[in-house]
C-alpha cells in the first residue's frame, strides 16, 4: 500500500481508473463510490488534520493528483501515473454519464454546457440551500456528482453525505473553472516541467499563502524519509 504523508493513495494507470469507473457505472448501484484526487496540498493538510486524513483514507479510491504527490511516491520507489482531477472530470463529462455539478461560482456554471449535466448548483450555499440541493440530487439520481467546493471542503462534504447518495462522488477542485473556459490551465510546457503550481501562482498571486503549503509538503516528505 502506498502512502503520501499518511494519506493512502492507490497506484493505478489512467486506463485502470477509467475501467473501474465504467464498471461501477455500468450497473445501478445502491452504494456510492467516493473518489479523492489527492494533490500535495491536501496531503499536507491531512497530515495535520486527523479528521481530513480519516476522510481521505475512507475513500474507495484516492488518486495521486500532482507532481508533488508523484515526487513523494518516487522517493519510495513507486512510479505513479497521474490522472489530474481536471482531466478525469473532463473524461467523465465526455463519456455521457449523467452528471450533477456542485460547486464553483454561478457565472462559471452558466458557461458549463454539456448535454449530460442533469443538474448543477454553485458552491456558495447555506444550510437551507443544502437541504434543497440534497433533495434535488435524490430526485435526479445522477450517476456522477462532481464536487468543486475547493480541496478539503469538497471531500468533507462528500464524505458527510456519501451514505445517502448512490452516485460516483468525486472532488475536482478548480476543474470546473477550467472546463467551463473561465480559467486557463497552465500551458503544456509548464505542465511537462512540473510547474503547473508556479503558473497558477503567477496568474493568482493571492494563492501565495496556500502555495507555501507546497514547500511545507516537500519539507515534511524529506523529514519523513530521514526519520525512517
Ligand atoms: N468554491 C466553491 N465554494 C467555496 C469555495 C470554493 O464552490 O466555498 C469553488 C471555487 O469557486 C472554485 C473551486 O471551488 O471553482 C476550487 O477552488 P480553489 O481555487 O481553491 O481550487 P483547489 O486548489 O481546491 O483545486
Amino acid at each position: 500500500m502506498a502512502e503520501v504523508l499518511g494519506t493512502r493513495v492507490d497506484i493505478m494507470t489512467r486506463r485502470e481508473v477509467e475501467q473501474k469507473i465504467s464498471a461501477y457505472l455500468k450497473v445501478k448501484s445502491e452504494k456510492s463510490c467516493f473518489i479523492v484526487t489527492a494533490n500535495a496540498e491536501i496531503c499536507y493538510r491531512a497530515a495535520k488534520d486527523p479528521e481530513l486524513r480519516a476522510v481521505l483514507n475512507s475513500a474507495d479510491l484516492c488518486l495521486p493528483d500532482s507532481v508533488g504527490a508523484r515526487w513523494a511516491l518516487r522517493r519510495q520507489g513507486i512510479a505513479a501515473e497521474l490522472y489530474p482531477g481536471v482531466e478525469l472530470a473532463e473524461w467523465i463529462l465526455r463519456q455521457g454519464f449523467s452528471v450533477y455539478v456542485l460547486g464553483a461560482k454561478p457565472e462559471v456554471l452558466a458557461r458549463l454546457r454539456f448535454p449530460n449535466i442533469v443538474g448543477k448548483h454553485h458552491g456558495f450555499f447555506d444550510a437551507d440551500a443544502e437541504k434543497s440541493i440534497l433533495a434535488e440530487i435524490q430526485r435526479l439520481q445522477p450517476q456522477v456528482i462532481l464536487a468543486a467546493l475547493g480541496a478539503g471542503k469538497q471531500e468533507l462534504w462528500l464524505s458527510r453525505h456519501k451514505n445517502s447518495l448512490k452516485s460516483l462522488l468525486i472532488g475536482v477542485g478548480g476543474a470546473i473553472d477550467v472546463i467551463s473556459g473561465c480559467k486557463r490551465r497552465a500551458p503544456k510546457i509548464f505542465r511537462k516541467a512540473g510547474l503547473e503550481w508556479f503558473y497558477r501562482l503567477l496568474r493568482e498571486p493571492q494563492r501565495l499563502f496556500r502555495q507555501l503549503n507546497l514547500l511545507r509538503f516537500c519539507l515534511a516528505v524529506l523529514r519523513e524519509k530521514q526519520g525512517d
